[in-house]
């Protein structure tokens, strides 16, 4: 997409057919959301796993969400391997659970109008809590579990967004935030997944130890045993890699 190329100052790397720009830190990715004024950019972040990759693989719908994404980034360890790979220098996993979060902080300054939609009542109440306790201006929030898209829509549009937060999980999110963004061109948006559920201590993540070891996936199957039919897939993932066919 032409708009991408020139708000990113990085160029993005092909893994498995899908764009993912290869951040070296959380202050590289924040550098490049942020305008050098401080103000964010619009545009949808979205997080590039090794199962989005094989999803993107035979799905292109899902191919055609991440690479039209503005801010797409490596956020499991399975795709830095891979861009590493490919570029030849040491990159950065950043996690989408604590990239929401520092974008908020910094936009906070600029009091930015955040949207927030996604995850179950009490818990959205509580993101929305905690987020409004740290300065941050919340104009605006829903549960995830909405019998409409129109509920989202006709929200959105009394509370004028700068920043959309949306938590649903994958495709679900993206699909939402590609619908808003034809109506609000000029927010940032961005899909968390279950990070309102972390945030708010419905689910945990796995403690520093494992996640220096590069290992929350880990962790992560052994908590939510459903995780590991998804993840058997990656091994299909590793194989592409191993065979540098990525
Ligand atoms: N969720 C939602 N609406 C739905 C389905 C799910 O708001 O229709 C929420 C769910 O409550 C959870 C999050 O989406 O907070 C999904 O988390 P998950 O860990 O599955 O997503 P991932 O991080 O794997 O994309």
């Amino acid at each position: 997409m032409e708009e991408s190329s020139v708000v990113n100052q990085i160029s993005p790397i092909q893994i498995g057919g899908v764009n993912v720009l290869p951040f070296e830190s959380m202050e590289h990715v924040l550098t490049t959301i942020f305008s050098d004024d401080g103000l964010i950019k619009p545009g949808m972040a979205v997080a590039v796993n090794p199962e989005k990759v094989l999803k993107a693989i035979d799905d292109s719908e899902t191919k055609k969400i991440i690479n039209e994404a503005q801010f797409p980034y490596a956020d499991g360890i399975g795709v830095v391997k891979a861009l590493q790979q490919k570029k030849g220098k040491k990159l950065c996993r950043i996690a989408g659970c604590e990239l929401w979060l520092e974008v908020l902080k910094r936009s906070s300054q600029f009091n930015s109008r955040v949207l927030l939609v996604g995850a179950k009542p009490e818990v959205v109440e509580k993101t929305n809590a905690y987020l409004t306790t740290n300065g941050v201006n919340v104009v605006g929030y829903m549960s995830g579990y909405f019998k409409n898209t129109q509920e989202v829509f006709d929200l959105a549009s009394s509370v004028k967004p700068d920043i959309v937060i949306a938590a649903l999980g994958s495709p679900k999110q993206e699909k939402l935030i590609k619908m808003l963004m034809l109506e609000y061109p000029n927010a940032f948006f961005m899909g968390v997944g279950g990070s309102f559920d972390v945030l708010t201590g419905n689910v945990n993540r796995a403690p520093k130890g494992w996640q220096k070891l590069n290992l929350e996936w880990l962790y992560r199957m052994l908590k939510e045993p459903r995780r590991i039919f998804r993840q058997a897939k990656l091994l299909k993932f590793l194989q592409l890699y191993l065979l540098k066919k990525l």
